[in-house]
Formats: C-alpha cells, sequence, structure tokens
C-alpha cells in the first residue's frame, strides 16, 4: 500500500474545513495513516519548500504557509500519490475541477487549502521532514 504526505494549508484550517477535508479524502479510499496540528517554523516550511527557493513567489509562499495552523498528514491507500493529487485538483483553484478541494476550499494560487506529494520520492522526503519513523506505522 502506498503513501503519500498533505498538508491542509492555514486558510483551510482558519475556515474551519478540516473536517470536509478530510471526510473526502476518506470517501475516496485514502485513510489517514498519522496526523498533526502545528504552526510551521520558518526553518522547516523553507526547507519542505526548498525546490521553489528561487521563485518569485517564495516569500510570499512561506510567510503563508508559516501564518497560522496547519494539519500535516500521512494518507495511504492503493496509488496514494497520484490519487490525492486528483482528489485535490490543480494548483490554481480557478482551473481546478469541481468537486476537487481545491475547487471547494482554495482562495488563490498560493492560499489553494492543501499540499499533495507529486511523485513517491517526494512522499518519502517530505514524511521525513515532518514525522518520526515511529509516528509512521
Ligand atoms: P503543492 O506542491 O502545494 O501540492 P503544486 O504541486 O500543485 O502544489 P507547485 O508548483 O509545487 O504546485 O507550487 C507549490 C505551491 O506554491 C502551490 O501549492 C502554491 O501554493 C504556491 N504557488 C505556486 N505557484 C504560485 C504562484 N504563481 N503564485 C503564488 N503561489 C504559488
Ligand atoms: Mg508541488
Amino acid at each position: 500500500i502506498e503513501r503519500t504526505f498533505s498538508i491542509i494549508k492555514p486558510n483551510a484550517v482558519k475556515k474551519n474545513a478540516i473536517g470536509d477535508i478530510i471526510h473526502t479524502f476518506e470517501s475516496k479510499g485514502l485513510r489517514v495513516a498519522a496526523a498533526k496540528l502545528t504552526i510551521l517554523s520558518k526553518e522547516k516550511c523553507e526547507l519542505f519548500y526548498a525546490e521553489h527557493k528561487e521563485r518569485p513567489f517564495f516569500g510570499e509562499l512561506v510567510s503563508f504557509m508559516t501564518s497560522g495552523p496547519v494539519l500535516l498528514m500521512c494518507l495511504t491507500g492503493e496509488g496514494a500519490v497520484l490519487k490525492n493529487r486528483e482528489i485535490m485538483g490543480a494548483t490554481d483553484p480557478k482551473k481546478a475541477d469541481a468537486g476537487t478541494i481545491r475547487a471547494k476550499h482554495g482562495d488563490s494560487m498560493g492560499e489553494n487549502a492543501v499540499h499533495g506529494s507529486d511523485s513517491l520520492a517526494s512522499a518519502e522526503r517530505e514524511l521525513a521532514i515532518f514525522f518520526d519513523k515511529h509516528e509512521l506505522v
């Protein structure tokens, strides 16, 4: 069974949408295998988004992602990485298919409600940043 890393971003936590988002994952066959509600430090957030360091939106992205609580999760299921990306929808909520989490809860390109790993390798790298081995059963 595959696992992936998911973040419910500060804008979605703020609007009390944690339950709705988790329900969407569960109803489509993903399982929450680990979770923690926390506020990201600037250091960990910059490490997590290191691949975007040179992008013009990097500063804005880090300041948004550290602006309030986020829910960090390990999701498991068959084909979890790709399935999660499908359930989230396109990065830009305006382009996200109806029924996806970003179409419903995304506010903008930056404040797009959720993060999901884009590959198996990214998933393992990202899970290792935020979870200890013993927290991932
Ligand atoms: P994520 O990695 O968060 O799941 P993604 O893979 O769909 O999203 P990336 O290209 O990896 O998108 O960008 C990472 C995050 O950076 C996006 O989720 C979004 O919040 C932010 N971002 C991307 N492009 C822009 C932009 N043009 N302006 C502002 N923020 C952006
Ligand atoms: Mg990405």
